[in-house]
Formats: C-alpha cells, sequence, structure tokens
C-alpha cells in the first residue's frame, strides 16, 4: 500500500499508527503510486489552505492510483470529498484506526501469509527511529474562536501515565533519542482524568504534566514538550530542566500578546504574567528556548495591538517565532467577529513580525558562535563529509538546524559534541569538537 501523510505532528502520529496495524496484517508498504494497491491519504483540514492541500493529494492519488482510502481530519467532511471525487473507496474521520484498518482490508485484502513481515517493536516509524512523537491526549477543552479542533477531536481525553510511558520505554529500546511530547493542550494532560495515579515500575505516577515529563526524563532519551499553555504548574517543569532531565525548551503557542486580542481569541492561560514568568524562567535555566507561534490579522486587531505585540515581541526574546496570517476557517467562530483585517494588512503584519523575529534570532544564535553545544545529527552527507543536526534549542521541521563540516564519522541518531563557529538568522554551523 501507499500512504500520503498530510498535516501536523499529531497526523504523523495516527499515521505512524495505522501503519504499525497495516504492516502486522501482512501489508508491505510502497514507495511510489504504482506499486501500490491502495493509497491512504491522511488529510488535515485545519485551516482552509490545508483542506485544499489535502484535497489536491487525494486527486493526485486518484490520477496516479485510481484506488484511494481517506483519513484524517478532512474526513469529518466526507460530502466535500464525494462531490469532488466520486471514486473515492472510503472516508474515514480522524482516531478512526479500526475503520481505516477495515476500509484498506476491503480495498486490498491482506496478503495470504501475514506473517512475512516482522513489526519492529517500536511500530514501523514514518519519522527517522531517532525521534518519535509522543501523542499523551487527545482533543481539547478550550474553545478558541479561530479553532476548530474541538468540534473535529473533542474534549480532552488523556491516555493512561503508565501506557504512555511504556510506549515511550519501547522507543527508547528501538534506538529512539529525542521523545518528542505532543498533545493540543500539553500543560492539561490529565486534567480529564482527575490525575489519577498509576503505577510505573513500582510507583505511583499522576496523570499530571510534571510526573510525566520526570518519569520521561529518566528513560534517557531528551524530551522536548510542545504545546504547552503557561498555566502556573508550568513552573514546576523548570527544575527539570536544570536537573537535565526535559530539554531547555518549550514551545508555547502565544498567538497574540494584546490582551484584547487574546480575549477575542479566548485562550487559555492569557492572563498569566508571561514576560514576568520567562524572566524567571531565565534565572533557573539561562539556556531555556521559547518558541512560539502568532496569529497576525485576527478580526479587530488595530495598528496598536499589532504594536504591542512588536513591544512585547522585542522584550520576550523569544528563541523561534512562527506567523499566521488569520484565516477564517470554516465553522470557527471567530468569523463572525467583526471588523476583518484587510489582506494587504495582514501581509503586512506578518512581513513586520517575521523580520523582527528574524533579528532576534540571529542575534541569539551569534551569541551561541564559539560554544560547544550538543547537537543530535538528522542525517551524513557522506560525499561533502558533512552533516545536519539539531542542538536542545531546535525541533525537527520547525526550528533550525547545525550544519557540521568534518562530520564523516558521525551517524544519524549520534549525539555529538560540537564548536560552533558561525551562525545566520536561523541556523549555525560547526565542527565536531
Ligand atoms: S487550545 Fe485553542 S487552539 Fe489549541 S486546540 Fe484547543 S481550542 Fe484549538
Amino acid at each position: 500500500m501507499g500512504l500520503v501523510s498530510l498535516g501536523c505532528p499529531k497526523a504523523l502520529v495516527d499515521s505512524e499508527r495505522i501503519i504499525t496495524k497495516l504492516r502486522a496484517d501482512g501489508y508491505q508498504m510502497s514507495p511510489d503510486y504504482a506499486g501500490a494497491d491502495v493509497v491512504l491519504v491522511n488529510t488535515c483540514g485545519f485551516l482552509d489552505s490545508a483542506k485544499e492541500e489535502s484535497l489536491e493529494a487525494i486527486g493526485e492519488a486518484i490520477a496516479e492510483n485510481g484506488r484511494v482510502v481517506v483519513t484524517g481530519c478532512m474526513g469529518n467532511e466526507a460530502e466535500v470529498i464525494r462531490q469532488r471525487f466520486p471514486d473515492v473507496l472510503a472516508i474515514t474521520g480522524p482516531q478512526q484506526y479500526e475503520e481505516v484498518v477495515s476500509a484498506v482490508h476491503d480495498a486490498a485484502p491482506p496478503a495470504a501469509s501475514p506473517y512475512i513481515d516482522l513489526v519492529p517493536e517500536a511500530g514501523l516509524k514514518l519519522t527517522p527511529r531517532h525521534y518519535s512523537y509522543l501523542k499523551i491526549s487527545e482533543g481539547c477543552n478550550h474553545r478558541c474562536s479561530f479553532c476548530i479542533i474541538p468540534s473535529i477531536r473533542g474534549d480532552l481525553a488523556s491516555r493512561r501515565p503508565d501506557a504512555v510511558l511504556r510506549e515511550a520505554e519501547k522507543l527508547v529500546e528501538a534506538g529512539t533519542r529525542e521523545l518528542l511530547v505532543i498533545s493540543q493542550d500539553t500543560s492539561a494532560y490529565g486534567v480529564d482524568i482527575r490525575h489519577q495515579p498509576r503505577i510505573w515500575k513500582g510507583e505511583e505516577v499522576r496523570a499530571h504534566m510534571t510526573d510525566l515529563a520526570r518519569e520521561l526524563g529518566k528513560l534517557g532519551a531528551w524530551v522536548r514538550l510542545h504545546y504547552v499553555y503557561p498555566y502556573p504548574h508550568v513552573d514546576q517543569v523548570i527544575p527539570l530542566m536544570a536537573e537535565g532531565l526535559v530539554l531547555p525548551y518549550l514551545d508555547i503557542p502565544f498567538q497574540h500578546a494584546s490582551p484584547k486580542v487574546l480575549r477575542s481569541m479566548k485562550r487559555p492561560a492569557n492572563e498569566a504574567k508571561v514576560l514576568e514568568r520567562l524572566k524567571s524562567w531565565r534565572s533557573i535555566v539561562p539556556e531555556i528556548a521559547v518558541r512560539s507561534s502568532f496569529v497576525v490579522g485576527f478580526p479587530g486587531e488595530t495598528e496598536e495591538d499589532f504594536q504591542y505585540l512588536l513591544n512585547w515581541l522585542e522584550e520576550a526574546q523569544l528563541d523561534r517565532v512562527g506567523a499566521f496570517k488569520f484565516e477564517p476557517v470554516q465553522g470557527a467562530a471567530a468569523n463572525a467577529l467583526p471588523d476583518h483585517v484587510p489582506d494587504e494588512v495582514k501581509q503586512e503584519r506578518y512581513e513586520r513580525v517575521m523580520a523582527l523575529s528574524a533579528r532576534i534570532s540571529a542575534e541569539k544564535l551569534r551569541a551561541k558562535v564559539g560554544r560547544t553545544l550538543d547537537v543530535l545529527i538528522d542525517s551524513v552527507d557522506t560525499e561533502s563529509g558533512g552533516a545536519t543536526g539539531r542542538s536542545k534549542a531546535d525541533a525537527p521541521e520547525i526550528d533550525g538546524e547545525a550544519h557540521l563540516r568534518d562530520a564523516a564519522h558521525v551517524s544519524p541518531g549520534d549525539i555529538v559534541t560540537v564548536r560552533i563557529e558561525d551562525s545566520d538568522e536561523h541556523d549555525l554551523y560547526g565542527v565536531p569538537a
């Protein structure tokens, strides 16, 4: 079978689970359309642009192969897909693992001998073996006005801490050097199950971000926390960074800084005194890297609100910043808000925020020149003898990279001490020390 996986890291984890199951059922993966008996397209329906990308991917799979099963977030809009592609064999929604697996079974009955392919201990992975996404919960209890995820994925549903830890342990045993903890709202982990403790290695571990982060840290891999809202208890994770159990890294999707815009976005934890908190976190863990994403051109955002955001960013000195222009996603409450911002103003604000964050990023990276940092190797270029990896401050796919020279002896998954020789707006350049 073939697979096209679109969307966020969470969708990628879903794809991994589906493939693990199908491999166990005897299916083999095809690297191209031609060799596949059926193509599974895992779609993203978060933004209208993502939906369009998903529809294009379905169209391509139909044209190239013809036998297509669709799953993922866009599966909730089966009529839209059917209208455009009446030949799609089956459509299932997100997290419908059983349904999608049985749809693939119907479309291409499994091979007679399901024992040919052994599933590796930690499941067949789409991400490189040395890093893995670890999903700790589904859904979200918030109702941010620009977001339709709760209506697609439902309210927060946390996994048991012992189940998460068991999966993480297997991943580490199978070669994972970096665990990327993901969910819609990592700091809210366990709220829905009242932080109920479970026994893990003879000790009680609560379904709580702090407990989970500490236990994950003991497994010996890098632990990186994504989608962390700055609730007060996030302060308890900072000492774990100081102890070296968790990477000194926080991905906090602030989305804006202006209190007025945050209220209108209905953002969680927006009352937190974030600048003070950042200062106090840095006093405990000076090297902590904070990444965030922001929406510009939200309905009602004035030039004054936007200037507030720029001033805030100047003060916050975040390490990595992603920005998005507001898009009215079908079904989102924010669409009904008055005073939508014209496209050209959104574009102009987007460019201003990106220019500012590029300058801050360049300054912060320049300060690392001359230092030695641990770098996890992602890929090696045998021809040039170079290698590419990431420091503790950089998550895969979304942050910067470290480019190494004279690194012919390293392999993907190695953690190498690197002397940093140069930097630019996003990346570092160095040599193994
Ligand atoms: S916190 Fe807000 S943006 Fe994030 S998933 Fe929940 S509702 Fe959506």
